[in-house]
């Protein structure tokens, strides 16, 4: 049985217990006198792994006996991504086990964090897609929910971002390099996964597959804690191995090269996340990828059904398969396969296990993202699964000419073919398409994204189905990124309403009372100094620049993108710049500029905005003028860790996409949680956390959608705005005569033509008002009791984005067996 709360007692056998397997860890080290922060992380490490180990046994059995009218079905996420970052901490917090490794260390003479930051992080995602899906884990394991997230286990993760004479250089993310302690090699666990080779017809009519290639899938699990019983989740990661390893032929022939042959191709899935998709190999692999990550998780998923069940009729009814966007759309094409080809069921009934069993989110509404590939490309790797596709998309047409007779046009767009243009555009496989076609639910992530993708990118479909739309708004867990990233606001909280908001965040509304209360308002503003001065400590470390935490720090830090507008938060530091050298006897509040966020290696203008941030830096930083008044700092190599030391330290919190294009973000739910006040747009879930804590406690500015969309549709001109602004026109100018790459003015010609011609995200129209936010920021900054007001009413409004709540809703708009009549 699984025990509860109340009846844990944390490790059986209690501390003690952990002490003693810690010492026999340490006995086995080379060293074990005096062991090094890299043996005693990785001893530690293993004795919680054994302990999660047996949970992961009890979880799986409580499971099994579920019996099939269980009313939750049991989950299975495919994500490509999972952004886990550090475990040590977490499965410490979980396990109650922090002090007594801290006291253990102690003995050693070391210190409980020195020994964590040696942990190298698992940076497997790009950014908040893949870190909704590490933030999802927790809450599957914290709410009991039977669940499995499936993802790859790529050697080198995302790239490890470098900054050479003020440019991102990336490097390979070496993280497996030590070992990793946490996963669980199950060699029990393959399967075989084909690609390309042909589609013979048989006599009878059936359709069988000869894939050219053959690839072996092994399973490593990597266990997840909940913090509130003894539950846990599993991350099931994949890893390609050739089936035959090397081609003994060639071998003996002395052609070496020859021989591994199979082995590189199969290790290749291996090493990267989205591989460089600016070439057409890089985007092979990449579809590969995603194959490779369906088929391994579909078939894990029907022998654990069939191990349970012994038949397939009910597969639908007792899982759920979600995909998070539309990476792992090829599921249900897969899923397909597998019920028609391996296990002999009819088109109707494996059709209609794939339409319950499948759901769906969708995580932009940028057209252009929209994720599609060339039907050349499938003919060549995956040709069973376009067959598939073929005829997914022949009934559901014959349908809908049924219900529209003589719309071909509404055919031409839900297609799941784009037929390709008369200008020589090539056919491809709309992957969104499909997945909401063979789906029986799908969300967007925050209120206005859900609305927005009904009205925009989905809206025919939305039209055809409008019973399978849905809103599930993003969370972040508590455990990570408030008691864990933030343990003195913790214990602040704790001692005013309690500890229960690790399980219930909603309980932070306890604050609320508390908001005019100016001693613990100076409290919370205490905390947040002394972050603000490990955070100064780590910049100065880092890059040896000091800045003050008497200042501002005002904090932008995600995946750098044109749509996040990084370069709008430019163009504020360069007015305040300007308007400081101007008039440097003005009393000025000081400010620190903290940006953090990785480029894509192709995206050239998201580079430049990377160069154009080190370009200011250099000059702001070393003008005697502005001294301590203003610093603009650029943090290298973002990721959850730095995140987790970023946060907490920050006051304030930019959030300032254009109106309509984040589809949540969870960043901006991160800040607010940890005492940040948000300068934001109306967009994404911004507006649901205004809404919550109150409008006016947040520095809202800019266009909503609807004018963006009204501004954009009536032939946007930014130049008028330009003109109208003298301090814009100065900001553009400087940059434009190179007053910051030393005379250089060709550096930041494409992006200068760009804001004063397209300017697609609008960052001419919102800048009037963005700074006049930024002053209203100033102004509220020097009323400290104010700030802290507002800081505890934020804090005090966010129980409604903890993960747990979204993960609920999930289970009762999407995954319950409720959701499929
Ligand atoms: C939360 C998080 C994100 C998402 O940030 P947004 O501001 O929502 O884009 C990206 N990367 C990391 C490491 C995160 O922790």
């Amino acid at each position: 049985m699984i025990k509860t709360q109340a009846e844990m007692t944390q490790v059986p056998g209690g501390e003690h217990a952990f002490a003693q397997a810690l010492q026999r860890e340490l006995a086995r080290a080379a060293s074990p006198v005096q062991p090094s922060r890299d043996t005693l992380l990785r001893a530690a490490a293993a004795v919680c792994r054994d302990t999660l180990a047996q949970r992961w046994g009890q979880t799986q059995q409580a499971d099994a006996q579920r019996g099939p009218d269980a009313a939750v079905r049991r989950v299975h996420y495919l994500s490509m991504e999972f952004l886990m970052g550090r475990a040590l901490s977490n499965a410490l917090a979980a396990l109650g086990l922090t002090p007594t490794l801290r006291e253990a260390l102690a003995r050693q003479d070391m210190d409980l964090s020195d020994v964590l930051e040696r942990e190298s992080d698992a940076a497997l995602g790009n950014g908040g897609l893949g870190r909704l899906a590490a933030c999802f884990l927790d809450s599957f394991a914290e709410l009991g929910l039977p669940a499995f997230g499936y993802g790859l286990r790529y050697q080198y993760g995302m790239f490890a971002q470098g900054i050479q004479e003020g440019r991102q250089v990336e490097s390979p993310d070496d993280w497996l390099r030590g070992g990793n302690p946490w996963e669980i090699h199950r060699p029990d666990i393959g399967y075989a996964v084909g690609f390309g080779g042909r589609v013979r017809v048989e006599a009878d009519g059936t359709r069988r597959w000869r894939p050219a290639e053959v690839v072996q899938a092994q399973a490593y699990d990597f266990i997840v804690p909940a913090h509130h019983s003894e539950r846990v989740a599993t991350l099931r990661q994949w890893h390609a191995v050739a089936q035959a390893p090397i081609d003994f032929k060639a071998f003996c022939e002395g052609d070496y090269a020859a021989a591994a042959r199979h082995r590189v191709a199969a290790d290749a899935l291996n090493w990267v996340l989205y591989p460089d998709d600016s070439t057409e190999a890089g985007r092979e692999l990449r579809l590969k990828q995603e194959a490779f990550l369906v088929s391994a998780s579909l078939q894990d998923l029907i022998q654990r059904h069939l191990r349970e069940f012994g038949e397939l009729h009910s597969l639908g009814r007792c899982n759920a398969i979600h995909l998070n966007d539309t990476h792992p759309a090829l599921a249900p094409a897969e899923l397909m396969r597998l019920l028609l080809d391996d296990h002999g069921l009819p088109w109707e009934e494996a059709w209609r296990i794939t339409r319950q069993a499948v759901s769906y989110t969708n995580h932009t509404l940028m057209p252009e993202a929209l994720e599609t590939w060339p039907v050349r490309l499938f003919e060549a790797l995956l040709p069973r699964h376009l067959d598939i596709i073929y005829e997914i998309n022949h009934h559901f047409l014959a349908e809908l000419r049924q219900r529209h007779p003589g719309d071909e046009d509404l055919v031409r767009r839900v297609s799941l073919i784009d037929e390709g243009g008369p200008y020589g555009g090539e056919r491809r496989v709309r992957m969104a398409a499909l997945a909401i076609v063979a789906s029986h639910r799908v969300n967007g992530v925050a209120a206005l994204h859900s609305e927005l993708m009904v009205q925009t990118i989905f809206a025919d479909y939305a039209r055809l189905f409008p019973e399978r739309f849905h809103n599930v708004t993003n969370g972040v867990t508590p455990r990570r990124w408030l008691q864990q990233a933030n343990p003195a606001l913790s214990g602040l909280i704790d001692a005013r309403i309690g500890r229960g908001w690790r399980q219930d965040l909603t309980q932070l509304a306890g604050l609320k009372a508390l908001a005019e209360d100016a001693a613990l308002g100076r409290e919370v503003q205490a905390v947040k100094r002394a972050n603000k001065e490990a955070l100064a400590a780590l910049v100065r470390r880092e890059l040896g620049l000091a800045v003050s935490p008497d200042s501002l720090f005002d904090v932008q830090i995600k995946r750098i993108h044109e749509y996040k507008r990084q370069l709008l938060n430019l163009l504020h530091v360069i007015a305040r710049y300007q308007a400081m050298v101007a008039d440097p006897a003005a009393h000025w509040v000081p400010r620190t500029v903290i940006l953090a966020g990785k480029a894509a290696s192709a995206y050239q203008m998201a580079k430049s905005i990377i160069q154009l941030a080190h370009d200011v830096a250099r000059v702001v930083n070393s003008d005697a003028r502005v001294a301590d008044r203003l610093k603009l700092v650029f943090l290298p190599n973002y990721g959850v860790s730095l995140a987790e030391r970023i946060i907490p330290a920050a006051d304030l919190s930019q959030q300032i996409s254009t109106a309509g294009t984040e589809a949540s973000g969870t960043g901006n739910m991160k800040f607010a949680l940890n005492g940040a006040l948000t300068l934001g747009t109306w967009d994404g879930a911004n507006i649901e956390m205004a809404q919550a804590f109150g409008e006016a406690n947040m520095f809202t500015f800019g266009l909503r959608s609807q004018d963006v969309a009204q501004i954009k549709s009536l032939g946007y001109d930014p130049r008028l705005y330009v003109q109208q602004n003298l301090q814009l026109q100065r900001v553009i100018e400087a940059i434009a005569q190179g007053e910051f790459s030393a005379g250089d003015s060709g550096r930041y010609r494409p992006l200068v033509d760009q804001l004063l011609s397209r300017d697609p995200y609008l960052l001419m129209a919102d800048f009037a008002d963005y700074l006049s936010a930024q002053q209203r920021v100033d102004a509220l900054y020097q009323q400290p009791q104010d700030w802290a007001r507002q800081v505890l009413l934020n804090i005090a409004g966010m129980g409604g984005f903890s993960s747990d709540r979204t993960i609920a809703q999930y289970v009762e708009r999407v995954w319950s067996v409720q959701s499929l009549r």
